[in-house]
């Protein structure tokens, strides 16, 4: 009965953070030229992608053994500048988490979108080197039981924070949890016109992700839709309670669901390892054509 237990968290767990087999986790280095992304920031890729230095003023680039510290020109200067920008108003360094692969597409496990070298995750707090590696180790700003910002953790350097990477031209959103949002929406008085490109979203509470537009000159890029004009504060849906309730009911009636398939496995079966656990349809992943030839390109290169 234990081991069927152990079994089933272990499918569980490893079910929240799936291996993707993508042949762009392969790719170990970024190809030559100039930098240019190429794609949607969730089907792309990037040529000439640049590596973020481990350290630079105000910064540290962290997780480098999963070599996703790739980024086009602009992201990797962007970041650099803003390092920079946090040190002069004194607020304390940030970790940088992952940027793209060397050749962007998609990752093998973990973010979905990070494919152009345009996106970054940058850490809310900043634990001791050897804790680096867990998410768990990095405090949240919210208590996500109670849907309420921390308010020990929420101070006027992590807004500061939050201003000044938003607050450059090449961003487009800020994605951060709900609740943070909903605290700045709040708190911050006088220059409000930054707000409009930070976005809510799921997760983000241990970090943010920044991301940045299309560059002019990448002519293949595809940005994403424009932001209603506005604060982005009051009637966007993430803040009406009617939502929020919804929004619990779906996620009790999921993880309800979930109980009830693992009980009836449990039933069903008696041994753990004849326990089958459906597998989804793999659909053909296609690329944009200049991806894939991108993707032949360093195929062919590694068989030389
Ligand atoms: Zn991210």
């Amino acid at each position: 009965m234990r081991t069927i237990f152990y079994f089933l968290v272990f499918v569980c767990a490893s079910a929240a953070q799936a291996k993707r087999n993508t042949p762009w986790a392969k790719i170990t280095k970024p190809s030559s030229g100039p930098s240019e992304a190429i794609g949607g920031y969730s089907n792309g890729c990037i040529r000439g992608a640049v590596a973020l230095p481990e350290t630079g003023p105000g910064y540290t680039s962290i997780r480098r053994f999963r070599n996703r510290y790739y980024g086009h020109t602009r992201l990797v200067t962007y970041l650099k500048k803003l390092g920079t920008k946090l040190k002069k108003q004194e607020i304390d360094e940030i970790l940088i988490g992952d940027l793209s692969q060397p050749q962007g597409g998609l990752m093998g496990y973990g973010h979905r979108s990070h494919q152009l070298g345009l996106d970054a995750d940058i850490w809310f707090s900043r634990p001791k080197k050897d804790k680096r590696a867990k998410d768990n180790n990095f405090n949240s700003l919210v208590d996500r039981k109670r849907e309420k910002i921390v308010s020990k953790r929420w101070t006027d350097k992590v807004i500061g924070l939050l201003r000044t990477a938003a607050s450059d031209d090449n961003v487009s959103r800020i994605f951060v949890h709900w609740v943070i949002k909903n605290q700045l929406c709040r708190d911050v008085k006088n220059d409000r016109t930054w707000l409009r490109k930070i976005r809510a979203w799921w997760g983000h509470d241990r970090h943010f992700h920044v991301r940045l537009t299309c560059p002019k000159e990448s002519k293949d890029c595809k940005n994403q839709g424009a932001i209603k004009s506005g604060d982005g504060c009051g009637a966007e849906k993430w803040f009406s309670a009617a939502r929020v309730k919804a929004r619990k009911t779906r996620a009790a009636e999921r993880r309800k669901k979930r109980r009830e398939k693992i009980a009836r496995l449990m039933k069903t079966k008696k041994n753990a390892k004849r326990i089958k656990v459906p597998k989804k349809k793999k659909r053909k992943k296609t690329y944009h054509p200049r991806c894939q030839e991108l993707l032949d390109e360093s195929k062919s290169k590694t068989k030389k």
